[in-house]
């Protein structure tokens, strides 16, 4: 499913209807602050296209995820940060919360040095 959804929160952001804290848009996603920062810059990217999470766009079209990943790299440079770490919840376990394909970019605190893997 490639088409906005009704009651997904990052269509409503994409179609403008909910208000967002935007830091680049281009004809594949968007990027926005997160609403709750995990970090001292904490964006997320978003593909125009919905789909549920990460994997779920990378089999419709893998070139949604390799656009979106170019996005995050261009607003964590924009904000200053050559160092970055992208995160992609995948399914409720993982912590996922919104079903709308998202990579979070997280940088600019001293534990990011902090492996999580
Ligand atoms: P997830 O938990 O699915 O990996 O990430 C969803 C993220 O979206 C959360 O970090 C949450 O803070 C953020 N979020 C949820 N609703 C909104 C919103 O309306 N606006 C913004 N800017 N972020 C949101
Ligand atoms: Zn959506």
């Amino acid at each position: 499913m490639s088409e906005p959804v009704d009651d997904c929160v990052f269509c409503k952001i994409i179609a403008g209807e909910i208000p967002a804290d935007v830091l680049a848009r281009n004809e594949h996603a968007v990027s926005f602050k997160d609403l709750h920062p995990q970090a001292p810059f904490h964006a997320l990217v978003v593909p125009l296209a919905h789909h549920a999470d990460v994997a779920a766009s990378a089999a419709a079209d893998p070139s949604i995820v390799g656009h979106a990943v170019a996005l995050a790299d261009e607003v964590a440079r924009a904000a200053g940060n050559d160092h970055y770490r992208l995160v992609a919840n995948t399914g409720r376990g993982a912590g996922q919360t919104v079903f709308h394909t998202h990579f979070h970019v997280l940088a600019g605190s001293s534990g990011m040095t902090e492996r999580l893997v």
